[in-house]
């Protein structure tokens, strides 16, 4: 379901971004509607549609998608002042059915979010 995605021929190749990191599990490319001056969307390979998609198989890629996540922001200066987001399910503000991590940093953040 979440192949059809514009992430999931992001991750295919089959669309433009902007990419910034990629490895054999996972891409990261900056978000096209930057919320803050670092903006990055972290997604693995694999088509899993929202965080409550993900199972037991996937515990390694999740840790992975994270630890990803701290290596960019680092790659971006951010240091230690960065927040991860991932929304999960239209109610909470997700819009691409492909799993992804925000990356976002670059200003004061406030908490809690909106
Ligand atoms: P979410 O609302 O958590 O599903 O986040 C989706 C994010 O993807 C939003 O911040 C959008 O600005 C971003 N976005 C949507 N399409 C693209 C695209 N083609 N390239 C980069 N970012 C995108």
């Amino acid at each position: 379901m979440s192949e059809d995605t514009i992430f999931g021929k992001i991750a295919r190749g089959e669309a433009p971004a902007n990419i910034v990191y990629e490895d054999d599990l996972c891409l990261a490319f900056r978000d096209m509607y930057p919320a803050a001056p670092t903006h990055i969307l972290v997604i693995p390979r694999k088509p899993i549609p929202r965080l409550c998609d993900a199972t037991a198989e996937d515990q390694a890629l999740l840790g992975h998608l994270m630890l990803t996540a701290n290596k960019i922001a680092e790659q971006e200066g951010l240091g230690d002042k960065f927040r991860l987001v991932i929304n999960n399910g239209e109610g909470a503000g997700q819009s691409v059915f492909h799993l992804h991590l925000h990356i976002i940093g670059g200003r004061p953040l406030k908490w809690p979010p909106g």
